[in-house]
């Protein structure tokens, strides 16, 4: 897991409730890749980052900015 972010797994809709609203809905693809830490990433309004990295991409679904509370969903085709 990388330094800069945390990652939340298994949320139920109560988790989700406290934890604040998603501030968006995001495709894998409007992501950006890194390819010098292998991480896909994405702005935060706040100029902070949301970022995971290639290995967990297949189960995260929520990712939080690593400098303000934002939530973001990364949606996965199903
Ligand atoms: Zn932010």
């Amino acid at each position: 897991m990388c330094q800069n972010c945390v990652l939340f797994y298994d949320f139920t809709e109560d988790d989700l409730r406290n934890m604040g609203p998603v501030d968006a809905q995001v495709y894998l693809e409007e992501m950006s890749w890194n390819e010098d830490d292998h991480s896909f990433s994405l702005s935060c309004r706040c100029g902070g980052k949301y970022s995971v990295s290639k290995d967990e991409i297949e189960e995260v679904t929520l990712i939080s900015c690593d400098t303000c509370s934002l939530i973001i969903e990364l949606l996965h085709y199903s």
